[in-house]
C-alpha cells in the first residue's frame, strides 16, 4: 500500500531562527512522516533535528560529483550532512534555471547511485495545456526522467505533478483532473515496470492548502502533496499532515 505523504517546499524562504522553530513545534505535533525542503543555508542546522516523523531535504543537487561548478551542491555534500531526501526537476529549475531533462535524468542517476530519495517534478505550462497537450507533455517528462532506470531502482523514486499554472498562483487542478494526470503518469510507469508502478508514489503539487488537500488525498492514484505556499506557517503544514495521516490508516 502506497502511504500519503506531505512535502513541503520552503523555495527561498525561512532563517535559520524560524526553520528551527518549524521544526521543533510540527516534530512535536505530527504522528506521521513528512518532509521538509529547505534551502541549502539551513540543512546542517534542520538535519540535527530532523526525526523519525519530520525529515529534511535539499530542493536541489548537481549531477557532477565534485569539480568548478559555481554554487552548485554535489550529492555527497548533502549525503555528509545525512541529507538523502532531494527535489529534482521542480519547475522553477527547469523554467528560471533552465534545467533541461536530459539534466534532470542525470541528477536522477546520481540520485539513485548514492542510494538517495529523490522526488522528481514535471508538470505543463498554460500555453500546453490549453493546446490539449498536457498528457503528452508530462508523459515525455517522466520517459525522460526514467530513461534506462531499471525496475528496482524506479521504486525508489516520487514523482511529482505539479501543473506550472498551478504553482503559486491560488489556482489548484480540480482532483478529477489531477487525478487523471496522475494516473496517465502510472500509465507510462506500468508500461516501462509492470507492477512495480503500483508501488511508486506520484504526489500532486500546485497551490495545495488545508482547504483542498482531502479532496486530492482521496483520490486513487495521488500519493500525498508537495506544498509551497502553505508549508511555511506550522498550523497549516501540521493540519495538512493530519488530513493526509486519515488515509493511512
Ligand atoms: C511548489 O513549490 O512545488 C508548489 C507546489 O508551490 P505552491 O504550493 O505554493 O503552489
Amino acid at each position: 500500500m502506497r502511504k500519503k505523504l506531505v512535502a513541503g517546499n520552503w523555495k527561498m524562504n525561512m532563517t535559520k531562527e524560524e526553520a528551527v522553530s518549524f521544526f521543533e513545534t510540527v516534530s512535536a505535533r505530527i504522528k506521521d512522516r513528512a518532509i521538509v525542503f529547505a534551502p541549502f543555508t539551513l540543512l546542517a542546522t534542520l538535519s540535527e533535528l530532523a526525526n523519525e516523523h519530520l525529515e529534511v531535504g535539499a530542493q536541489n543537487m548537481y549531477f557532477e560529483e565534485s569539480g568548478a561548478f559555481t554554487g552548485e551542491i554535489s550529492a555527497d555534500m548533502l549525503l555528509d550532512f545525512d541529507i538523502v531526501n532531494v527535489v529534482l526537476g521542480h519547475s522553477e529549475r527547469r523554467g528560471i534555471f533552465k534545467e533541461s531533462d536530459d539534466e534532470v535524468h542525470q541528477k536522477l542517476c546520481v540520485a539513485l547511485e548514492k542510494k538517495m530519495n529523490p522526488i522528481v517534478c514535471v508538470g505543463e505550462s498554460l500555453e500546453t495545456r490549453e493546446a490539449g497537450k498536457a498528457e503528452v507533455f508530462v508523459k515525455s517528462q517522466v520517459e525522460a526522467a526514467f530513461r534506462a532506470i531499471g525496475a528496482d531502482d524506479a521504486e525508489k523514486v516520487v514523482v511529482a505533478y505539479e501543473p506550472i499554472w498551478a504553482i503559486g498562483t491560488g489556482k489548484t487542478a480540480s482532483s478529477a483532473d489531477a487525478e487523471r494526470m496522475c494516473a496517465a503518469i502510472r500509465e507510462v510507469l506500468r508500461a516501462s515496470y509492470g507492477d512495480v508502478a503500483e508501488r511508486i508514489s506520484i504526489l500532486y503539487g500546485g497551490s495545495v492548502k488545508p482547504s483542498n488537500i482531502d479532496e486530492l488525498m482521496a483520490c486513487e492514484n495521488i500519493d500525498g502533496a508537495l506544498v509551497g505556499g502553505a508549508s511555511l506557517k506550522t498550523d497549516s503544514f501540521v493540519e495538512m499532515v493530519e488530513i493526509a495521516s486519515k488515509y493511512n490508516r
